[in-house]
């Protein structure tokens, strides 16, 4: 997110205007009374009994608290005088008696009571209140108050953000090119038969850019932009979180085609399985007309949802359903040649001294994503300001890179020299296998940029097509593949991590299916011993069935053919990485150099001709 986003924008020159009011009264309250005192002298009552007997007094009005009025002073002069009233029953005689001018008055007090302790105070609030709803209507929407969604809309200000501005993320921009298509005219997308779409989940570390790829979308399609924050959808009244989800509709069906967005969606869409011991009545509410409002909108109207989450794994199934959030966009860290080009984008608005060298800033900043650069770079901005020098040097960007990575050390987000190495291995390990292995799906990619806490690496594999069977052989080879990367962790360093958890747990489902689902195994022969519940998301009701019919002994048996068939696999694994263990190792160093290898230069490392 942008942070400055969140705010109304005229917030600023509000309170400033507020503030030069409160000046102006105190001010002119100051005025009033010095030029009421300069005039009016305030003297004591025995004073003004001497006045009186002096003959002095022209005249007075005596009221129940103060006595007024104008008497002569030694030089002549009229002035006026205030004293406090007095008890003194011989007052009236002695005003008589010297011949003054006077009279009585009844002090209405409950008028000035009136005026000054209700009228005005409440008047004043009154005052403000219509100020600030005037300012939140032009700054948001027309929407103020309870129940109402506090979201930022760029109305006619369409988001002046380009794909452009983003920078890396190609495959990204390619996937939403659709979207963008639609939003442009969505009646004629639907004319060409192209089925409506609504949801788009965009996945991705915190930083990565989400926020600004959403905008740039909307950007693109030149449509307005309406966002919001998960967690500002849950707040401590029950029901407000529904009645804004409908209000943020109903918007942006006026609005359309438009582009709304989600933040951290994650707030309201957790998994319902996940927690059903604390169970959130109001988040629930509010997921439940989240997930009412996009199933009942029309899609011909033009409006497309667009969320953000760093945790896709703990969202509720029912968000991901068809007609819903049914796309999914990885939002990556980005890697060398990325970060390359995010310095780039962000170094367009500052002045750049002849010795900034970007590649080798992209090199000093692995695992950073596009917001730490977006600091660096301002940083590095303000360090040369501060300077006072003439332009920004390589220096400062390097003093920005040390604070910067500092802080998130902090954090416990950078990973050392040496656990880089450790997964360039391991991923190494996992590559050279599916390779090598027929049955493994082929590999699209392999990263070592660090993705999230939990994956520090990662090798993507795509199946070459739909497949529904499988045969034995096959599931084989893609158990050996999932433990190719804790094989090369042992095989080269002795020793094996933690970071191979995921791998074995997957490895175990694969080869638990392959005894207990489909009859696989040749000791236990063919019997289902094990169903699988519904639902491709292993919540609660996706894990493992075990019927009752298994007795104790085969349930033994499965154990053991199961831990036998992972001993075989890895033991495989092994074998096949000790035969390659020249690529590995120039794989590795290749994973190292560049973070991420794709398929053309895999293959060149496996045909030995890289880098030819
Ligand atoms: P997220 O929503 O994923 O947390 P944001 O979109 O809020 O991340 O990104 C924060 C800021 O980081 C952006 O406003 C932008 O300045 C910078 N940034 C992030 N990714 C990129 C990128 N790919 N290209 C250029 N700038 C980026
Ligand atoms: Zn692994």
């Amino acid at each position: 997110m942008d942070k400055n986003n969140g705010q109304p924008k005229g917030f600023n020159n509000f309170s400033k205007f507020i503030v030069f009011y409160l000046l102006l009264a105190i001010f002119m309250v100051y005025m009033y009374q010095y030029f009421f005192q300069t005039q009016t002298t305030e003297i004591p009552y025995s004073q003004f009994k001497s006045l009186v007997e002096e003959d002095r007094v022209k005249s007075c009005t005596i009221s129940e608290k103060y006595i007024h009025g104008v008497y002569i002073d030694k030089n002549g002069k009229k002035k006026q005088f205030v004293t406090v009233t007095v008890n003194d029953p011989d007052l009236v005689k002695d005003l008589e008696k010297h011949h003054v001018n006077f009279s009585g008055k009844v002090t209405n007090t409950w008028l000035t009571n009136l005026i000054f302790g209700w009228i005005l105070p409440f008047g004043f609030l009154f005052f403000i209140w219509w100020l600030m709803t005037r300012k939140m209507r032009g700054t948001s929407g027309g929407l103020f108050g309870f129940g109402k969604s506090r979201f930022k809309v760029y109305l006619n200000e369409k988001p002046d953000v380009k794909f452009s501005d983003v920078a890396g993320a190609e495959e990204a921009k390619q996937e939403i090119q659709e979207i963008v298509e639609y939003l442009k005219d969505p009646q004629r997308y639907q004319r060409l038969g192209g089925r409506a779409p609504k949801g788009v989940l965009l996945v991705g570390a915190p930083g990565v850019g989400k926020t600004l790829f959403a905008k740039a979308t909307a950007g693109e399609a030149g449509v307005p932009f309406i966002s919001i924050s998960g967690s500002e959808f849950i707040e401590m009244f029950v029901g407000v979180g529904a009645s804004r989800v409908r209000d943020l509709f109903n918007e942006a069906k006026k609005l359309s085609p438009c582009i709304v967005f989600i933040d951290e969606i994650d707030a309201i869409g957790k998994s319902r399985a996940v927690n059903s011991l604390t169970s959130n009545d109001e988040r629930e509410q509010t997921l439940n007309q989240l997930l009412a409002e996009m199933d009942g909108f029309d899609s011909s109207k033009g409006v497309i949802i667009m969320a953000a989450t760093n945790r896709p794994e703990i969202l509720d199934p029912a968000l991901l359903r068809p007609g819903r959030f049914d796309r999914q966009i990885i939002v990556d860290k980005p890697d060398l040649k990325g970060r390359e080009e995010i310095f780039k984008v962000h170094m367009k608005k500052i002045k750049l001294a002849n010795d900034v060298d970007v590649k080798r800033l992209a090199q000093m900043t692995p695992g950073l994503v596009g917001a730490d650069i977006a600091n660096i770079v301002n940083e590095a901005a303000l360090l040369a300001a501060r300077e006072n020098r003439d332009a920004v040097y390589m220096e400062h960007f390097e003093e920005a890179i040390e604070r910067q990575i500092a802080g998130l050390k902090k954090k416990n987000k950078v990973i050392s020299k040496k656990e880089k190495e450790r997964v360039a291995y391991h991923e190494s390990g996992h590559a050279i296998c599916a390779y090598l292995l027929p049955g493994a799906d082929p590999v699209h990619k392999i990263s070592i940029v660090p993705r999230g806490l939990s994956a520090l690496g990662y090798t993507q594999q795509l199946p070459t097509d739909e497949r529904y069977l499988m045969t034995k052989e096959e599931m084989l080879d893609k158990v050996t593949t999932l433990l190719g990367g804790r094989a090369a962790e042992e095989l080269v360093f002795g020793s094996i991590s933690t970071g191979a958890q995921n791998d074995l747990s997957r490895a175990t489902d694969i080869v638990r299916a392959l005894v207990t689902q489909f009859g696989m195994d040749e000791r236990i022969g063919l019997v289902v011993i094990e169903e699988r519940g519904g639902g491709h998301f292993l919540t609660s009701e996706g894990i493992l069935t075990k019927s009752d019919r298994v007795s104790e002994k085969t349930k033994q048996l499965v154990d053991e053919e199961v831990s036998r068939i992972m001993q075989e696999c890895y033991s495989r694994a092994k074998s096949i990485l000790e035969e390659n263990r020249g690529k590995l190792d120039k794989l590795a160093g290749e994973l190292l150099k560049k973070e991420v290898i794709n398929e053309e230069e895999l293959k060149s490392i496996m045909e030995g001709n890289y880098g030819d």
